[in-house]
């Protein structure tokens, strides 16, 4: 399924769409048809969001049992 990103012309809002077909793009902010496509990578806009903070949550934790991070080893 095609996903494209349009930046509308006159009110200058970004918007992605799902194109079926000879669907014609069309704002969903002010229903202007004069959109430019953008080059948006898959479709995806989950790049960059959150990677880190997981990481930082997990060595936050130790094991109560153990000096381990990981309770795997302990079984607990
Ligand atoms: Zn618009």
């Amino acid at each position: 399924m095609p996903i494209y990103e349009y930046n509308c012309e006159k009110c200058d809002k970004k918007f992605e769409i799902l194109i079926m077909g000879s669907d014609k793009p069309e704002c969903p902010c002010c229903g202007n048809v004069k959109v430019n496509r953008l080059m948006s990578s898959c479709g995806f806009v989950s790049k960059g969001s959150g990677g880190e903070t997981v990481s930082s949550t997990a060595g936050a934790s130790s094991c109560t049992g153990c000096s381990s991070t990981n309770c795997s080893s302990c079984g607990v």
